[in-house]
């Protein structure tokens, strides 16, 4: 089977749609990447921005509180036996600050000894919890990790110490902060709800979460973060793509609540922040869409018109071996370099070739002296008669004397006579009749549909007009002829050249110039 090869339009259009959807693939992708790069360090920024923001919010606010307990230490320092006055500043802290959900008057050993509210009814009670103990071991002010309080409620403790005018330590007075419920703290770290996807969350110092929107992940600790490992171990507030550990990508900043050592982080889903890349994308697609398929149709229109003369002369190429294309080869439009030469290279490419063929075949099919069809091309000719079962009749015939002509004149005048008669046959013979040299001075007639009475009269009229016509030897020749008639489909051509040769031969016997026909 036939090879299929790929044809150059298709090729030009293929290679010129792949360098086309390259461009706009590689253009797209590079502008994906560059805005995925810029949206990635922004949202990076805002959140490291926004958890500093809010971390600093958190220890100014944590430094106040500490500074306003500070500051009541001396008025309670006066009180300090006077139950009722401590319950009145307790209440009256409490309400000043709105910042705690209860105020405690600790003595020195441990004893709460004023309480706001005092529905608590902790008063008299030993405040028996390591962040107490550690307040009233270390007497300073101290805001205290997250723990369970007496209330069972998660708290942080925030203490300040209680000395006399002496200096002698009385105790401390010290607030609660219920994480989980309304405050002023509650409201700047966990309460925020963004449709974005965006949230924060707050850790203590173990890496132990305090402060987050999902209420039952709250006392969870973190293991597996990046950030919160940074957290813990006291880096500077930074922000990073961090892999949670829930598994969800996300971009991440976080700063540390310097009084607390909690770490505040702010962060964003990393898909959801580069949504406005692929949006782009498409919008860019969208938009570009009109202009693509207009430059598309130009290069295919442009790949056909280019490959178009090519093709035709490809074509044609093909087709020359059988045809001549020559006509339509001039007709290829050449309107570039490459085709106007392959073009004039093919057309005279070609006519070489046609001339070369033309004069083989003449070469193969006549006689190179007379111009009349040679030995070869008679038996082809013979043989299609018989194969087809076309009736003819075939004259054989000889000069006479032709070797004394040849004596006498010399053998270029001899020639010259075989032209003559050559010549002298084609006139007498009609146009569907074969005229051929059968050698030396031999010719046969092969005449279609032709009986042998005919052909006698064919054969005599020429055998007169040379005997009454000037040869070159300057005096008339004369010829001698045999004739058979074909018509039976059992006779082979040479049977029947045969025959006619016989006849040929009688006539040379009976005295020359003379036909003789085949009797039966
Ligand atoms: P006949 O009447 O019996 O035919 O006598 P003839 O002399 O013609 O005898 P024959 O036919 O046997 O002689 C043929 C001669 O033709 C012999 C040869 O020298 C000559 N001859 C053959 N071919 C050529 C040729 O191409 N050119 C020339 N000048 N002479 C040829
Ligand atoms: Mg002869
Ligand atoms: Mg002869």
């Amino acid at each position: 089977m036939r090879k299929k090869y790929l044809k150059l339009q298709h090729l030009i259009i293929g290679v010129a749609i792949l360098a086309f959807a390259l461009t706009i693939g590689s253009s797209l992708f590079s502008s994906y990447r560059m805005n995925k790069q810029t949206l990635m360090d922004n949202t990076l920024e805002t959140n490291r921005v926004y958890a500093e923001k809010l971390a600093t919010t958190a220890n100014n606010y944590l430094n106040e509180t500490l500074q306003t307990l500070t500051y009541n230490t001396n008025i309670l320092a006066t009180y300090i036996n006077d139950e009722k006055r401590l319950l009145e500043e307790a209440d009256r802290l409490k309400m000043q600050t709105n910042t705690f959900n209860s105020v405690s008057i600790i003595d020195k050993r441990g004893e709460i000894i004023a309480t706001s509210p005092q529905s608590l009814n902790l008063k008299g009670r030993m405040a028996d919890l390591p962040a107490v103990e550690k307040a009233l071991k270390e007497q300073e002010p101290m805001v205290s990790d997250p723990f369970k309080g007496l209330t069972q409620k998660e708290l942080i403790f925030i203490s300040a110490p209680i000395f006399s005018n002496n200096g002698k330590y009385l105790g401390l007075v010290g607030g609660t902060i219920y994480l989980e419920e309304s405050n002023i703290l509650y409201e700047l770290l966990g309460n925020h709800f963004y449709n974005d996807g965006s949230y924060v969350y707050v850790v203590d110092r173990d890496g132990r979460i305090i402060y987050h929107q999902d209420h039952s992940r709250i006392n969870e600790v973190i293991k597996n973060n990046a950030v919160i490992q940074k957290i813990m171990s006291r880096e500077p507030n930074g922000a990073q793509r961090v892999i949670n550990s829930k598994g969800k990508d996300m971009l991440a900043g976080y700063a540390i609540v310097g009084n607390a050592g909690w770490g505040v982080v702010a962060q964003r889903p990393t898909d959801i922040s580069l949504e406005p890349a692929v949006t782009m994308v498409k919008q860019m697609l969208y938009v570009a869409f009109p202009l693509l398929i207009v430059t598309l149709v130009i290069i295919i229109w442009a790949a056909l018109k280019i490959s178009k003369p090519l093709q035709r002369l490809a074509e044609l190429a093909e087709n020359s071996m059988q045809k001549d294309e020559s006509k339509n080869l001039s007709d290829v439009k050449a309107w570039y370099y490459e085709v106007r030469q392959l073009k004039t290279a093919l057309i005279q490419s070609l006519s070489f070739l046609h001339q070369q063929v033309t004069f083989f075949m003449d070469q193969s099919t006549t006689d190179p002296l007379t111009g009349l069809t040679n030995r070869r091309t008679l038996d082809v000719k013979l043989k299609e008669f018989t194969t087809e079962k076309i009736p003819f009749s075939l004259v054989i015939m000889d000069i006479d004397h032709f070797k004394a002509v040849n004596d006498t004149h010399g053998h270029n005048v001899g020639d010259e006579v075989i032209q003559f008669l050559a010549s002298q046959i084609r006139s007498a013979a009609r146009p569907s009749d074969i005229c051929c040299r059968y050698g030396g001075e031999e010719f046969i007639m092969v005449l279609p549909y032709t009986n042998t009475q005919q052909a006698f009269d064919i054969a005599e009229n020429l055998r007169r007009e040379l005997e009454a016509t000037n040869s070159p030897t300057g005096e008339p020749i004369t010829i001698s002829a045999g004739i058979a008639e074909y018509n039976q489909a059992d006779m082979s051509p040479s049977m029947l050249i045969g025959k006619a040769d016989k006849c040929l031969y009688q006539a040379k016997k009976q005295g020359r110039n003379q036909i003789v026909i085949t009797s039966s």
